[in-house]
């Protein structure tokens, strides 16, 4: 089997070798930690910029929108994956803006709507959140209730969204309500715009087990919106929520990240002197197995992209392989730190600042998040498998 790319793709893949030999001072390194605040938020941004100009950011929004118009070419992507893995560079930012929003909203969006929204967006100047789950609608994410109602030329917004990651920061939030409440359970759907400035809207942060509030309650009391922030048509959002999820899957599952946090778990295991032990050059073996396995599926997957052949459900399983083996290696790294693995980030003796311990706590929520392993599971089972579909739960009451 040929897995070189030939030799336009190599002349390609010299070119970014060379903008990153170009750049260095610019450069930031590629981190386990997903986001920054403060005096490092700000470089990445400056970078997240150098990186649109020179098309290895947003590198196929046309440039009407502010992203660099590049012809789409799945491999040119992988090349860039590789060739910023190999040097240990970031890939600029991803949030849910960036890398699920902006894709659903080039499909689903009015003009006006990319024009307002993809430039800022992609440049990092404009946060967005997901409003989609609550209090008693998560995996079944179709109970939702909260309500948008027409008045006129505005939608009147009531309700609860719960485990709303980044909501304090966010301008804005792509919001799932029900919008005609006689219409069936996804049916009655659609898919709004919220500045999150709006009167109304309550911001509750949740702290979770890593100490810090990464996610939050969002609370709607009569907060209005102008008609036409609606993606999709009304009671499509249904449809327009779950392009939004694939993004997500896909984000969340991504194998060059995963490759980056093996390359610096074996540097741990390394200098904690785990790889002269057998049980953990075992537990190494089998996770650089899966990490392999996750690659080539991944290439699969490309394949099947460029011939443009649908994936099914083979796609379903990145990101439930990719989060649980996240976790795996984290958990690997902290174990080979012994008793310096429970140390905290304020800690004279702890490495990384604490990042592998909080990368630990992270990445298990991962699992859950963006849809649990276990309703991955269930999809993969049904619809890939064949397998005989799950009783349905009696339909709810209002
Ligand atoms: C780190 C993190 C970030 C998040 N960020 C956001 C965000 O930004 N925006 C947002 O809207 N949501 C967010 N979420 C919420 C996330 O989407 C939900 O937690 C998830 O969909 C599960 O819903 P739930 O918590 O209500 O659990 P439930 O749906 O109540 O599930 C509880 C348990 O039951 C299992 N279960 C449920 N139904 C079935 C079934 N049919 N078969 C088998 N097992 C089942 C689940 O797998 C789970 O283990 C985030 C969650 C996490 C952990």
């Amino acid at each position: 089997m040929d897995l070189s790319f030939g030799a336009e793709y190599e002349a390609f893949a010299e070119e970014v070798r060379a903008f990153l030999r170009k750049h260095k001072n610019d450069s930031i390194s590629s981190s386990l930690n997903m986001a920054g605040s403060g005096e490092e938020a700000a470089r990445m941004k400056k970078w997240q910029e150098i990186l649109v100009e020179n098309g290895y950011a947003a590198r196929t929004i046309p440039s009407e929108y502010g992203g660099y118009g590049a012809e789409p070419d799945l491999l040119k992507t992988v090349i860039i994956d590789e060739e910023f893995r190999k040097a240990g560079i970031s890939r600029g930012l991803s949030n849910q803006g960036i890398s699920m929003f902006v894709p659903t909203l080039l499909q689903y969006g009015t003009e006006e709507q990319k024009q307002a929204y993809v430039g800022p967006t992609i440049r990092g100047d404009m946060i967005w959140c997901q409003g989609y789950s609550e209090p008693d609608a998560g995996s079944d994410l179709a109970s939702l209730r909260t309500s948008a109602v027409l008045d006129g030329d505005e939608y009147v917004i009531n309700g609860q969204k719960i485990w709303t990651s980044t909501a304090v920061e966010a301008d804005m939030m792509f919001l799932l309500a029900r919008t005609d409440p006689d219409a069936g359970k996804h049916a009655g759907i659609s898919y709004l715009i919220v500045p999150m400035d709006r009167t109304g809207i309550e911001v509750r942060p949740l702290k979770t087990m890593l100490g810090t509030a990464s996610f939050n309650e969002v609370f709607f009391e009569d907060v209005r919106i102008p008609r036409t922030n609606i993606v999709g048509e009304p009671g499509q959002g249904w449809e327009v929520g779950r392009a939004t999820l694939v993004h997500e899957r896909n984000m969340l599952g991504d194998t060059s990240q995963t490759e980056n946090m093996l390359k610096r778990c074996v540097d741990v295991l390394r200098d904690y002197g785990a790889l002269e032990s057998p049980v953990f050059r075992d537990r190494l073996m089998r996770i650089e197995a899966r990490v392999l396995a996750m690659k080539y599926h991944a290439m699969r997957l490309l394949t099947d992209r460029l011939k443009q052949r649908h994936p099914g459900v083979a796609g379903l399983i990145t990101k439930l392989n990719g989060c649980q083996l996240n976790h795996d290696i984290c958990a690997l790294a902290v174990d080979a730190m012994g008793e310096f693995g429970v140390l905290k980030r304020d800690s004279k003796y702890v490495r990384d600042e604490g990042v592998w311990q909080s990368q630990y706590m992270f990445t298990l929520g991962l699992i859950i998040g963006g849809g649990t392993a276990q309703i991955q599971r269930n999809i993969i089972g049904e619809i890939g498998l064949g397998l005989p579909r799950e009783p349905k739960g009696p339909e709810r009451t209002a």
